[in-house]
């Protein structure tokens, strides 16, 4: 089901997801703070990006640039003077609106007449050391790309990577959004994960192509279903000053289809310009043509916290259950922020140490939570709204046979296992297993027919 924002925000304020920034001040629009929940999404969607685009290709390398850079960086990528939105506003309640928002010269708020479009540029400025005057004026970076175009002869001097090759990135990046709204969805803060992928420019094709199925089935392989994405090609009014095509990987946000991801083929832009204005050669020796040459980039470029939203929505479900409503977030177990519940049946002395002996042994493999409060129905309802796949749950017969239940969140079916295969099984579920499959010794409990 297709949840509206409003109840998404208030889930993840009232399960400590996400909570908007500075709020004992009356908030900082656009800026938003992870909870203690929201920053192990956050970070999983991280680690899985990393995994699957750095960790398990031999094409790809690393790096964590800073996010001050020198300021010609800036006027070499063009963002100085380029990266500006068409900025109007109303002449009579002097709202500010990008002119791709409005329709017909006219506030969308009010109906007031607007200005003429003036260019307002996107990026945050600041002052490099003491004094506050021109010379020392610097930005935080917009994007984190320029950090691995700048660093692309020491990569290519230290990493003995032969084309086609990339160099991928995650981090923090900053961008004073006109229009913001739709929660995190475009924050003035906020992360990125970018690869800059170089190859022989006759073959910018074949690579844009690949990037495109590749990052795509990267969100679908983690659970978000292929209908809710669609392409969408930038039109040559759209697309960005350093870039020959672009596609966009948009999401069906609840405010609408809206951008996911970025796909450019920047071509030679970005080394061309960085070797005119360092007056450094940034050329490519290919030792098998002999052929001294400027690559070509594709550039995929996501953001964690887009991605974040994304996954959320499609993830949130609701279902009648009894004379009540069931709400879960169906998140793939790789997202979601804890792993396994250790739930003892009641705060009965007697489960105690077994139910924390479980506890003390499934932290040590799995983003493990330890409850107690209130009862089981109620504890696993806490667990399916925040997206725990699977529970443990200790009772009276367990101090007995040594054995306990796990409870998958979305079937809501339960099996029993031993404690000694416990930490296997579990793990086989989190990899996808059937909750059918049993361990030695193990049988079906409540929920099997
Ligand atoms: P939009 O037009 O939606 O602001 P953009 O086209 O400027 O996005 P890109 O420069 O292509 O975005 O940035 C690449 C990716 O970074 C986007 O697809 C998005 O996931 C993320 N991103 C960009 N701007 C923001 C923002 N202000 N807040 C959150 N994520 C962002």
């Amino acid at each position: 089901m297709k949840v509206d924002m409003d109840k998404l925000v208030s889930l993840c304020k009232r399960r400590g997801f996400i909570f908007q920034s500075s709020e004992i001040y009356g908030g900082l629009s656009a800026c938003w703070d992870y909870g203690p929940l929201g920053v192990e999404l956050k970070r999983n969607i991280k680690e899985m990006w990393w995994r699957d685009m750095v960790r398990e290709r031999d094409d790809m390398v690393g790096l964590d640039s800073s996010v001050l850079m020198h300021r010609a960086v800036w006027t070499a990528s063009g963002h100085e003077e380029g990266f500006s939105d068409p900025l109007m506003e109303c002449k009579v309640c002097h709202r500010r609106w990008r002119a791709d928002d409005t329709k017909d010269g006219r506030c969308p708020d009010c109906g007031g007449e607007l200005t003429e479009p003036r260019m307002f540029n996107l990026m945050f400025k600041t002052f490099f050391g003491p004094v506050e005057e021109e010379a020392a004026v610097i930005y935080l970076r917009p994007e984190t790309a320029q950090g691995i175009f700048v660093n692309f002869a020491n990569v290519v001097d230290t990493a003995r990577k032969k084309l086609p090759f990339g160099i991928a990135q995650i981090g923090k990046a900053f961008r004073n959004e006109i229009t913001t709204g739709n929660f995190i969805f475009r924050c003035r803060e906020f992360e990125m994960m970018e690869i800059e992928f170089f190859v022989k420019p006759d073959t910018a094709g074949e690579w844009f192509s690949y990037w495109l199925e590749e990052r795509q089935n990267w969100y679908i392989k983690l659970g978000i279903n292929k209908e809710n994405l669609r392409l969408h090609q930038h039109g040559e009014d759209e697309l960005a000053h350093y870039a020959r095509v672009c596609y966009d990987i948009d999401y069906l946000f609840p405010m609408g289809w809206s951008e996911l991801e970025g796909i450019a083929d920047r071509g030679d832009f970005d080394l061309a310009q960085h070797a005119k204005h360092s007056g450094k050669d940034l050329s490519y020796f290919d030792p098998d043509s002999g052929e001294r040459f400027l690559p070509y980039v594709i550039e995929p470029s996501a953001g964690v916290d887009r991605a974040a939203l994304a996954f959320l929505v499609d993830a949130y479900d609701e279902e009648p259950d009894k004379n009540e409503i069931r709400v879960l977030l169906r998140l793939h177990p790789d997202l979601a922020p804890v792993k396994v519940a250790v739930l003892p049946l009641s705060r009965n002395e007697a489960l105690v140490p077994m139910a924390k002996d479980v506890y003390a042994s499934m932290r040590k493999c799995f983003t493990a939570q330890y409850d107690d409060a209130q009862s089981i129905g109620r504890r696993y309802r806490r667990q399916d709204e925040i997206g725990t796949p699977l529970a443990v749950t200790i009772d009276f017969q367990s101090l007995e046979d040594n054995a306990v239940t796990i409870r998958e969140r979305d079937s809501m079916k339960q099996i029993r296992v031993p404690v000694a295969e416990l930490t296997r099984t579990l793990e086989l579920k989190l990899l996808g297993e059937p909750l059918e499959v049993l361990p030695p010794g193990g049988k079906y409990w409540l929920g099997f027919e």
